[in-house]
């Protein structure tokens, strides 16, 4: 029988104030959803994103989070193969089935976004909540559709378990699936972040001869270097482009992946290509940003640009797979749960994530 139930959210109340946590009350699982008791959960960037740009159009109060994991606790009618006590890793995207490509058999080339459901409300004045990404994992508890809560083996640590909803998806999701790494091709990744860091250990997964990281903090590249880079570039001791050419002879790498968002970033991901390299952009830029291309050299290296959202990931597919690696050890996800915190930590995760203290700081929901 579901029943209405009660929680706690961190939440952005309104433009420019900072996150706090409130009671919440959720409705329980309608058709084809599951309520789902968060146990851990992952302070990505997109987090800082929301509030530093106003909730980026999202409805206040925003309920926080995308990054999630935790046990099925109800589910609603006509939900097969979801039962309670499930370990699941929640999806912020999954193919809809319906757009052009979902229906020619390209779901990971999916075109919609889920509209979120109006499900959680804020216990003290009965305001509607808004989810980031439909998901706002920053809870006890939340309600998604039913697909969006994949099953995942219960021998894999839920802190770590919570990191393939988002960075893994992204980062190694671009290596495996966009554009994929071919055993002894060359790669960089620019940035260094749990995005970047997952993107390496694809990388490095895929057979890669040479995994060159680039970021501005060392305690990054560290991390980098433990986790499968063979080369280490600090961006503000040297200029990447150049050293990156010295380092290969200037033949330049087969493949860049940009995980920042920036054009300088972008830039120096395409000055680093060899001749018929790819670049792939995944850091999500701000919407007006602009940057020229030196279109004669991109042509005559026969060069590729491609976007990667969310490691064009099918998470049905590639979630229960991330588990296994890490299980395995070829995937390490303990490495990078560099801080666990509690729910009313986001702000100080925030500021260590912006200090490059942190891979990730993970919230643990349980109490
Ligand atoms: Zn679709
Ligand atoms: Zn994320």
């Amino acid at each position: 029988m579901s029943v209405e139930r009660e929680g706690r959210g961190a939440m952005l109340p309104a433009p420019g104030e900072d996150v706090v946590v409130e009671e919440i009350v959720l409705e329980p699982p309608g058709p084809g959803e599951v309520q789902v008791r968060i146990l851990a959960t992952g302070v990505c960037h997109t987090e800082l994103h929301f509030k530093n740009r106003n909730g980026r159009g999202l409805p206040f109060p925003i309920l926080l989070g995308h990054e999630g994991a935790g046990l099925v606790e109800d589910v609603g009618e006509g939900v097969e193969g979801l039962g309670p006590g499930d370990p699941v890793v929640v999806a912020w995207t999954v193919p809809c089935g319906e757009c052009p490509p979902c229906l020619r058999g390209e779901p990971r080339r999916c075109w919609t976004w889920r509209p979120s459901r109006a499900r959680i409300r804020r216990k003290r004045d009965g305001a509607t909540v808004t989810p980031v990404l439909a998901t706002g994992t920053f809870a006890d508890r939340i309600v998604v559709p039913a697909d969006a809560a994949v099953s995942v083996p219960a021998e894999l640590p839920m802190a770590q378990a919570c990191l393939i909803g988002c960075c893994v998806a992204t980062g190694a999701g671009a290596v495996f699936n966009t554009t994929p790494v071919r055993p002894g091709s060359t790669v960089a990744v620019i940035g260094c972040g749990a995005v970047g860091l997952s993107a390496i250990q694809a990388a490095r997964i895929s057979g890669a001869g040479r995994i060159f990281a680039v970021d501005l903090h060392e305690r990054k590249l560290d991390w980098a270097g433990e986790l499968g880079a063979t080369d280490l570039v600090d961006a503000s001791r040297s200029d990447p482009v150049r050293e990156i050419r010295r380092l290969t002879d200037r033949v330049g790498v087969d493949f860049a992946y940009e995980a920042v968002g920036l054009p300088a970033t972008l830039d120096q991901a395409i000055r680093i290509l060899s001749r018929t390299g790819t670049c792939t952009f995944i850091g999500v830029p701000e919407p007006d940003a602009e940057m020229a291309v030196n279109i004669g050299k991109f042509f005559f290296k026969r060069n590729t640009l491609t976007v990667c959202e969310g490691g064009d990931t099918s998470p049905a597919e590639d979630f229960p797979r991330y588990a296994r690696m890490a299980l395995e050890g070829e995937l390490d996800l303990g490495r990078m749960v560099t801080r666990t915190v509690g729910l009313d930590d986001v702000e100080e995760a925030f500021r260590a994530m912006e200090a490059g203290e942190v891979i990730r700081s993970v919230i643990l929901t349980g109490r």
